[in-house]
C-alpha cells in the first residue's frame, strides 16, 4: 500500500472514530428506515426525524426530502432500500467544499480566529500551527487574547507543542500591539503563515467588534501584501446555536471560513452539514478530538461516509478514499465497525 493511501486511510479512521458518537445515534435508525417495504408519507417522516434527530436542521432536511422525492418519482423507484444511496448523494451535493477554500495555505498569509469564549480558538490554532508546520512552512503564533496570563501561557504550551515561534506580551497589552509586533516579525522573518489567536467576543459586543476592525487595520495598513482569511471557531456540541452564532457574526464582519470543534463530544454531528448547507461560508476544517493531530480539512464526501456508509456493503468501500485512489486492500481494518 503506497504511503499516500496509507495516510488517507489513517485520516478517515481518525474521522469515523471521531464521529462515533453521531453514529452511533443514527445509525440504527438510518439503517433501519430502508427496511420500509413501501416509500410512503410514513417513510419520509421517518426520515425526517432522524436527520433531524442528528441536528441536520429543518431547513437543510426539508431540501434533502424534497430532492428524494424528485428522485423517486422521476426514476419511478419502489423499494425504500434503493432510496438509502440516493439520500446518501443527495447530502453529499448540497455540500460541496471549493478547492479554492484553502488557497490562502500556498500564499502569504495572516489567520485571524474569532468566535465567543471557550469554542477551541487557541486550540485550533496550535493544531493548524502544528499540521503548517509539517507542511515545510514558516508559521508563528501571535497572543492577542491579552484579557488573562493564562490565555497566552495556554498558546506558549501549544507553540511548544507544535515547534513554533510565539509573539506575546503580557496580561493586559493592547491586542492591537500584538498584532502589530507580529506583523512585523512576521515581514522580518519571512513567515508564510501568521496565525492570530484573539479573546473571546460576542458579536453584539460594540467594544470588541471594534477592537477586532482594529486588528485588521493594522494588518492592512503594515502588511498589505499579505491575504487575511479571517475564519471564525464554532463548538459543535452547541448545535443549532453554532450555526446561529456564524450567521450573526457575518452580519458584522468578514468571515472567510468556518472551524467546527468537538464534534468527537457530540452525537448531533450533523450540524457540520447544516453550516455547510445554510451558510454562503465554507467549513474548512473540523476538530475530532483534543489531540495535535485531531484537526483536519473538512471533506464533505468522507464526512457523510463517516457517518452514514454502512460498511459492511462492498459498494460503500469505494466511496470511502477519494477518487483518485482507486484501489484498496478489502483486507484493511478500516472498514471494521
Ligand atoms: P478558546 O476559549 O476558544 O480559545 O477555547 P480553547 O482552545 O481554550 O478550548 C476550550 C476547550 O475545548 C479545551 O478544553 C479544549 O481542549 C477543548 N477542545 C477544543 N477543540 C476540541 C475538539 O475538537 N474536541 C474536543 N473533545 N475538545 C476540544
Ligand atoms: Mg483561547
Amino acid at each position: 500500500m503506497s504511503e499516500e493511501v496509507k495516510e488517507k486511510k489513517g485520516f478517515f479512521k481518525r474521522l469515523k472514530e471521531g464521529l462515533s458518537k453521531t453514529r452511533n445515534n443514527i445509525a440504527e435508525s438510518f439503517f433501519n428506515l430502508f427496511k420500509a417495504t413501501e416509500i410512503d408519507e410514513d417513510f419520509y417522516d421517518s426520515l425526517e426525524e432522524t436527520l433531524v434527530m442528528s441536528d441536520m436542521g429543518y431547513e437543510t432536511t426539508e431540501k434533502i426530502i424534497d430532492d428524494l422525492k424528485a428522485i423517486v418519482k422521476e426514476q419511478k423507484i419502489k423499494e425504500a432500500d434503493a432510496c438509502r444511496d440516493i439520500v446518501v448523494n443527495i447530502i453529499r451535493d448540497q455540500m460541496s467544499v471549493d478547492e479554492s477554500a484553502y488557497d490562502f495555505e500556498d500564499k502569504k498569509t495572516v489567520i485571524l480566529v474569532i468566535g465567543v469564549n471557550g469554542v477551541g480558538k487557541t486550540t485550533s490554532i496550535g493544531k493548524l500551527a502544528a499540521q503548517y508546520k509539517s507542511q515545510g512552512k514558516k508559521v508563528l503564533m501571535a497572543a492577542a487574547d491579552t484579557f488573562r496570563a493564562a490565555a497566552i501561557d495556554q498558546l506558549k504550551t501549544w507553540s511548544n507543542r507544535a515547534g513554533v515561534e510565539i509573539i506575546a506580551q503580557n496580561e493586559g497589552a493592547d491586542p492591537s500591539a500584538v498584532v502589530y509586533d507580529a506583523v512585523a516579525a512576521a515581514k522580518a522573518r519571512n513567515t508564510d503563515i501568521l496565525l492570530i489567536d484573539t479573546a473571546g467576543r460576542l458579536h453584539n459586543k460594540k467594544n470588541l467588534m471594534d477592537e477586532l476592525a482594529k486588528m485588521r487595520r493594522i494588518i492592512s495598513r503594515e502588511y498589505p501584501e499579505a491575504n487575511v482569511e479571517s475564519l471564525i471557531v464554532l463548538d459543535g456540541t452547541t448545535g443549532q446555536n453554532a450555526l446561529e452564532q456564524a450567521r450573526q457574526f457575518s452580519s458584522v464582519t468578514e468571515i472567510n471560513g468556518i472551524i467546527i470543534t468537538k464534534l468527537d463530544g457530540t452525537a448531533k454531528g450533523g450540524i457540520a452539514i447544516a453550516i455547510q448547507s445554510e451558510l454562503n461560508v465554507p467549513v474548512k476544517y473540523i476538530g475530532i478530538g483534543e489531540k495535535i493531530e485531531d484537526l483536519q480539512r473538512f471533506n464533505p464526501s468522507n464526512y457523510v461516509t463517516a457517518l452514514f456508509a454502512d460498511f459492511d456493503v462492498k459498494s460503500d468501500i469505494e466511496m470511502i478514499i477519494d477518487k483518485d485512489i482507486e484501489k484498496i486492500e478489502p483486507d484493511d481494518d478500516l472498514f471494521d465497525i
